[in-house]
């Protein structure tokens, strides 16, 4: 079977298709935090695709492990056979998260991640006594996944109004978005004051039909890398546990290391009652994510004849081999105190852009996951008009010049044009100036 002649262009008739019709560069090979197209052009990857590759490529420790794996077994479904792989990769991140979040269901991506987590929650709240309570409180914006349910709670317009009606619309609030607020408040008070939405919100709609809220510690694509202040994460926890609602943190793109702790709930000691891990928990090394739940929410639903709700691929022994060789990689090189450390330089760096192009309104973030957003006007923080969005446009020019990075335009929309920089965690300070240079050299 001959393989037709590839367009090194990229620009040959394909049978492939995805979001939108532009083809990039055909792929070669990767390696650390460099990738290669088949004309032998290099980029950094500064987006670590989509914040996935957080150990970089082809890490030779993965590899083997991998390789070893594949000698013995691929695939074992998960109701014929046990596997260890699956076992002590379920064990290790027992011990990276939260005390008692020690359960572990795995599945094949962040979709799947976010999927699991309504609906253990969902089959938890039957099991219990109540189920009454359905609705799960989301924020605008938002992304949670592509598959129906996790759409369902995603609160960007531009992801939703494709599909609308949702299977079931699900009530949101406003992501706190407090560095655009001008009133006389404090930041710490403007975070208060968001997560008191929520309590407006769950009383709004009664206690009694309202089953969970999620959220993105740090928001990712939809906002652009934003943080809340820290009077927001504790009081969210209280109000849900004022009103038995669970609080589900979606760790896909934060998780694994990517903000400078394993999970971003750590930066604010917050135990969540659901994570939703993917991306760079196996780092792009095989389709993986796992949802991490309490005893307390399993138990039930396992008595009341077991959690309806599952995966072929899931917790296959090869892609469990490579989440496992992750994240020991992850913990052993200790990449999240690199993430905090490389990211707070990297931070300070883009920042300092701000002296030389008017057009940069904010640059936020933690760790590895930073964005910087493109204004009219930084004083007031007015958006660009659709026709004058530059993100894209940057992307394309940073392409040319061999650097990777990752777009959004989610203002107009709402927050903004914003590019999200975000390269794998093992980023070294010798190479920063990889994507600086190119960065710079794109915004001029
Ligand atoms: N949740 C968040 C926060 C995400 O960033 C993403 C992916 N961008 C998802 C869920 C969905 O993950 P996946 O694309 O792997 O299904």
């Amino acid at each position: 079977f001959a393989l037709p002649e590839v367009d090194t262009d990229g620009l040959a008739r394909s049978h492939l298709f995805y979001q939108s019709r532009q083809r990039r560069p055909m792929l070669d090979r990767a390696s650390g935090v460099h990738m290669w197209d088949v004309t032998g052009k290099r980029y950094l990857d500064g987006s670590s695709g989509a914040m996935v590759s957080n150990i970089g490529h082809s890490d030779p420790v993965v590899l083997n492990a991998m390789r070893a794996q594949m000698e013995k077994s691929t695939f074992g479904y998960r109701l014929h056979f046990e596997n260890a792989p699956a076992e002590n990769l379920a064990r290790f991140v027992a011990d990276l998260c939260p005390t008692g979040l020690d359960r572990v269901f795995f599945v094949s991506g962040g979709s799947e991640a976010v999927e699991s987590a309504l609906k253990l929650a969902r089959q938890y709240a039957l099991a219990v006594g109540q189920a009454s309570r359905f609705k799960v409180i989301s924020r605008y914006p938002s992304y949670h996944g592509a598959t129906f349910g996790a759409l369902a709670v995603t609160g960007t317009a531009s992801m939703t109004a494709p599909f609308a009606p949702m299977m079931h619309e699900m009530p949101k609030i406003p992501a706190p978005t407090c560095y655009l607020d001008r009133d006389s408040l404090t930041m710490e008070e403007r975070g208060r004051r968001y997560a008191d939405m929520l309590e407006a919100e769950i009383l709004r709609q009664g206690p009694e039909t309202v089953l969970a809220f999620i959220m993105e510690p740090v928001g990712g694509a939809s906002t652009g890398a934003l943080v809340a202040p820290d009077s927001y994460y504790p009081r969210v926890r209280e109000i849900c546990d004022a009103y038995g609602v669970l609080l589900i943190y979606d760790e896909v793109m934060t998780g694994a290391g990517r903000t400078g702790r394993f999970l971003a709930a750590e930066h604010w000691g917050i135990t969540p009652d659901l994570i939703a891990l993917s991306k760079g928990f196996a780092a792009g090394y095989a389709p993986l994510g796992a949802l991490v739940a309490p005893d307390r929410l399993v138990e039930p639903v396992m008595e009341h004849g077991g959690f309806i709700h599952g995966y072929t691929y899931a917790g296959n022994p090869l892609a469990c081999a490579a989440g496992l060789a992750v994240l020991q990689e992850t913990v052993g090189r200790d990449l999240p105190g690199n993430a905090a450390r490389i990211g707070d330089q990297l931070k300070a760096r883009l920042d300092g852009l701000k002296d030389r192009f008017p057009f940069i309104g904010d640059v936020r973030g933690k760790g590895l996951l930073l964005a910087v957003e493109l204004v009219a006007d930084r004083e007031t923080m007015t958006p660009l008009p659709p026709e004058k969005m530059a993100a894209a446009r940057l992307v394309d020019l940073a392409y040319e010049r061999g650097l990777i990075i990752y777009w959004r335009r989610t203002r107009g929309g709402y927050l903004g044009d914003h590019i999200m920089v975000c390269p794998p965690l093992i980023l070294t300070e010798d190479q920063i100036d990889e994507i600086m240079d190119p960065l710079t050299d794109a915004l001029v």
